[in-house]
């Protein structure tokens, strides 16, 4: 995606609206006090000049030991005072940043929630997803905000100093301006490149974060240990570290020529200053006395002048990197409202989908046309990469299909209200969520309002026939997994739990995808028969690839290369001498 130059002040009004909303108080604090501290600092000044003057009064007579005193007491406090906002600003600043940033996060987790699914199959996405993050980690969205309160006093001092140095001669003012230009350009450089070069690198620093989960995850370090490939896997971290620091120490080296560049320029108008100021002492424009200060005086006003540039390049750098998280919240999908979902009242109706992943070379499914009517239990066999998967998820409306029409009742999905459709559906994934939470969340997080339903629980436990192992580990608030002291399950035990989970949903539509870990195929059969047994009456769909299943289902609906090869019922099927019939004839040991 090309990125089009943006204004560095472009997300001004929508980070101040959003640090508002979620820390009103400490926002107004930390604002107040920049700007005393700001204030303070032009108080200093007269103060010490008003301490000094008196003290120079005081040492002729001219003023009492009593004013002397006075002066120095606020001498000393306007002295202190700015340490004492600093600190102040940093406690409030820092701590408002790490306590209160997770509420950027939970919205940032909202709107990957909301996102369709087909979104989690683009590499790109995920490159969205995590330079979102990423500026919100680093605080990215106070540094902008906060960069813009600190050029109010940078631009508040700059004028200052150019107002004194105009006192002396105007020439100055552009002389020093044009000894910064190249500076400049190397400072607006430096940020557009960085951004730049960190929005390349996103897809590396994700393959680090991968590789480092990798290292340290539980399942995998056991097997890691078992294949000696640890080592393997470390080397390839290292690799992607060391090139993004390679690119990082050659992008900064190279930044760094060109500074030096830039300072060259400035010590040009240092030295064109000098030559000026004698210019002006010898035309008697200013004393000898005044020279020196002259001269000071175009330092300090070189040296703002560049701080306000540097400000102002650093926003237009942080600007970018709030982008990231702003821009990820753009073109955000319609709600659509409809009429409330009641259930399915008599079929769902699959009408010449084609469907293709964006990363497919060819169509996972084209022209696929079936029924299924309320309360049917159907099995999709096939073989793998038929598009068994697919079509479940184009069932449950989870992939949009590009092609063709999926309607609910005569309804496509988004004639109805989001959250009333999806409630009716209820999907067991293949690589189904072993949640290491206790057994009661497991199957009570399908439906959370019911978690503490220990009848609804254990009917859903019952059903999935797992009470034995419930038994064995210690009931609904028994903790699972090892990683916080619970009870680990078996592969059989884990899928029955998610199919409990599945069936503890008030969905009237239920879809069961065969798990993808290498369960025993006859654990697999035995569950996926009593599946079938339990979901008598309820409009149900099994992928799966064991033929066997067909026997106990209403209809079976087998999938070829991403087409319906065949449908009906078992011994219509067999009878039929097709695919189905051969599968069965190639599988049937399993079941004898
Ligand atoms: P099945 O469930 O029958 O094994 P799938 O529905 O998973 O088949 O896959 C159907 C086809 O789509 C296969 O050719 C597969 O390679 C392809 N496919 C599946 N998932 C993806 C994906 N995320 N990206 C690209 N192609 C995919």
């Amino acid at each position: 995606m090309k990125k089009e130059r943006k204004s560095a002040v472009r997300y001004f009004g929508k980070v101040t609206k959003d640090l508002y909303t979620i820390m009103p108080t400490e926002l107004s604090i930390v604002i107040l006090m920049k700007l005393l501290k700001s204030a303070g600092a032009f108080l200093q000044v007269s103060v010490t000049a008003m301490f000094f003057d008196t003290a120079a009064r005081y040492l002729e007579g001219a003023a009492g030991r009593e004013e002397l005193l006075k002066w120095a007491g606020l001498f000393v406090l306007m002295m202190g005072l700015p340490w004492i906002f600093d600190a102040a600003e940093e406690g409030l600043q820092n701590i408002p940043m790490f306590l209160k940033h997770h509420s950027l996060i939970y919205r940032l987790h909202n709107r990957v929630t909301s996102i369709p699914l087909i979104r989690f199959e683009e590499p790109e996405f995920y490159n969205e997803v995590w330079r979102a993050k990423m500026c919100i980690y680093n605080s990215g969205l106070f540094h902008y905000f906060f960069g813009f309160i600190d050029l109010l006093p940078l631009i508040l001092q700059f004028a200052g100093t150019i107002w004194v140095i105009a006192a002396f001669h105007i020439y100055f003012i552009p002389l020093a301006m044009l000894s910064l230009l190249p500076s400049l350009i190397v400072r607006f450089r430096y940020e557009k490149e960085q951004y730049a070069m960190r929005r390349a690198q996103t897809p590396l620093e994700r393959e680090k974060d991968y590789l480092w989960e990798v290292l340290t995850g539980k399942n995998l370090v056991k097997e890691l240990r078992m294949m000696e490939t640890e080592n393997y896997i470390r080397e390839k971290w290292a690799k992607a570290r060391d090139q993004v620091m390679d690119e990082t120490f050659r992008f900064e080296m190279k930044n760094a020529n060109r500074v030096l560049l830039g300072d060259l320029f400035k010590l040009c108008g240092v030295t064109a200053s000098i030559a000026l100021s004698i210019y002006l002492v010898d035309k008697g424009v200013i004393s000898l006395g005044q020279f020196a200060a002259c001269i000071a005086a175009f330092g300090s006003l070189q040296f703002m002048a560049e701080s306000v540039i540097n400000l102002f390049a650093y926003q237009k750098g942080r600007a970018d990197f709030a982008g990231d998280y702003y821009d990820f919240f753009e073109n955000e999908p319609e709600k659509e409202e409809g009429k409330k979902y009641q259930g399915l009242r008599d079929e769902i109706e699959i009408r010449n989908v084609s469907f293709r992943y964006p990363a497919g070379e060819k169509e996972a499914l084209s022209k696929v046309s079936l029924r299924i009517r309320k309360g049917e239990r159907v099995v999709i066999v096939g073989e793998n990469g038929s598009g068994k998967t697919t079509l479940s998820k184009i069932i449950a409306d989870i992939y949009r299909p590009q092609e063709g029409q999926v309607l609910y009742d005569g309804q496509s999905a988004d004639s109805y209200e989001r959250n009333s459709f999806y409630k009716k559906f209820s999907v067991i994934q293949q690589n189904f969520v072993k949640y290491q939470f206790s057994v009661r969340e497991n199957i009570g997080i399908s439906m959370p309002s019911q978690v503490h339903n220990d009848e609804r629980l254990m009917k859903s436990a019952k059903a999935a026939d797992i009470e034995a192992a419930l038994k064995r580990i210690g009931g609904l608030d028994a903790q699972l997994g090892r990683e916080f002291d619970g009870a680990d399950l078996s592969g059989g035990e884990w899928q029955k739990l998610a199919i409990a989970r599945g069936l503890n949903r008030d969905a009237d539509v239920i879809i069961l995808d065969e798990p993808t870990s290498a369960l025993d195929p006859l654990v697999e059969y035995d569950i996926l028969t009593k599946f079938l047994d339990i979901t008598k009456g309820k409009t149900s769909v099994i992928i799966s690839h064991r033929i066997g299943l067909g026997k106990f289902a209403d209809r079976i609906i087998v999938m070829k290369g991403g087409r319906v090869a065949e449908s009906g019922t078992h011994s219509q099927l067999l009878a039929s001498g097709g695919e189905y019939s051969r599968m069965w004839h190639e599988q049937a040991r399993w079941y004898q």
